[in-house]
């Protein structure tokens, strides 16, 4: 038989692993940071509709620029993000993953490298390696946050092509605050000048305003979005950036040809007539996830503080193990690989019950470190 090794693929995918979230059967799945709810029957009856008119041109090629999408996205920013965007501003892609990848063929690529402060979201690293970008792993500190001289003094060393800051960050849960994002972006000027990525996949969930309008003057920051979590759309695979207008031509440079499809952009736009209706699904998620935060202080776990749709606790003396306790509990979490802990997306009011009673039972099999003061919460 075939392997992998006996094909002549790239040295550098040599012995890498896929991304690979177990996609298990489990009563109470709470490993994706998807939203736990449904789509709205109305919304569900107007993506029908809009999808019949998008099928009666299915002959023709969609719209290459999807305009009136982004001009939907734009007016969706400009209401929530704290910032006029226009739609020159804004491009839309299969999820914020495409966006990154697009972003790395424009601006990473072989002979150039990217950083992240990690533990952050694998993508990243992925995206970069499947462009040819080389990856660095840059520090963060012992309670997740981004420490801005450290972080400021690997840009320089390194003078990366591409700095990836994801606030609210995955999987720990940390916001990175403005003041760092500008000393960041100005380092990254300095050393190269490179561009600097702000991934907001959880934007909508921070207690933080959104980190957008930095983009004001900047003309090197890319803020990513995406409708796969606030927008309960993660099937869809529609994300977006927003940046200056000369970015959104660059990426034109490598985008497919045609690659949003007409289906994707009708159901984008119908769940964009919805909007209000999913922002008070994500109050609800943020109330859970302040919940989940609260009593896993409570039963006896060190929480990171959580400024997304999910949270970080432990420390487990040894995560797997943990992780599989929860898995015979009926719920699955995920184990991101970070020493001690383990991630919990917030889901309804029914799976978190379930999942903090699990939690109460696991707490007493398995071996828990006591939280260390300045990180419980
Ligand atoms: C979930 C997530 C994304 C979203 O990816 P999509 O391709 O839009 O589904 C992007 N960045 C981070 C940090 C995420 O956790």
């Amino acid at each position: 038989m075939t392997g992998i090794d006996d094909l002549p693929i790239r040295d550098e995918l040599r012995g890498q692993s896929p991304y690979g979230a177990p996609q298990l059967d489990v009563p109470v799945r709470l490993n994706t940071n998807e939203n736990p709810y449904p789509l709205p029957e109305a919304l569900v009856a107007r993506i029908a509709e809009r999808v019949a008119e998008a099928a009666r041109n299915l002959n023709r090629y969609p719209d290459r620029d999807a305009v009136e999408l982004r001009t939907g996205l734009a007016a969706y920013l400009t209401r929530t993000a704290g910032h006029r965007v226009g739609v020159e501003q804004v491009w839309a892609a299969n999820g914020s993953n495409e966006i990154i990848q697009q972003l790395l063929q424009t601006f990473g690529g072989p002979g150039r490298t990217a950083i992240g402060f990690d533990p952050s979201y694998s993508m990243h690293a992925l995206i970069s390696r499947g462009t040819g970008t080389g990856w660095l792993a840059g520090p963060r500190d012992a309670d997740f946050t981004v420490d801005t001289a450290t972080a400021a003094r690997a840009i320089a060393r390194h003078a990366p092509d591409v700095v990836f800051i994801c606030s609210p960050n995955n999987p720990t849960g940390t916001a990175v605050a403005a003041d760092t994002v500008r000393a960041l972006y100005d380092a990254a000027q300095a050393a190269k000048p490179s561009m600097v990525i702000v991934d907001e996949a959880y934007g909508e969930f921070s207690h933080r305003p959104s980190l957008l309008p930095l983009i004001e003057g900047r003309p090197n920051l890319v803020v990513t979005r995406t409708m796969s979590k606030a927008f309960g759309a993660a099937g869809l695979r529609v994300g977006y950036l927003a940046a200056d207008p000369a970015v959104v031509d660059a990426v034109q440079l490598v985008r497919l040809p045609y690659h949003l499809s007409s289906v994707t952009q009708a159901t984008a736009l119908a769940a964009l007539e919805h909007t209000d209706t999913l922002l008070g699904y994500v109050q609800q998620l943020k109330a859970e996830r302040d919940r989940l935060v609260a009593e896993l202080g409570a039963i006896g776990y060190e929480v990171t503080e959580s400024d997304a749709n999910f949270a970080q606790f432990g420390r487990f003396a040894d995560s797997h193990s943990a992780w599989q306790a929860f898995l015979d509990h009926g719920v699955l979490v995920r184990d991101n690989g970070v020493p001690g802990r383990l991630r919990v997306t917030a889901g309804t009011p029914a799976e978190n019950d379930a999942f903090l009673d699990a939690a109460r039972t696991v707490r007493k099999e398995q071996h828990v470190e006591a939280p260390s003061t300045e990180e419980s919460a």
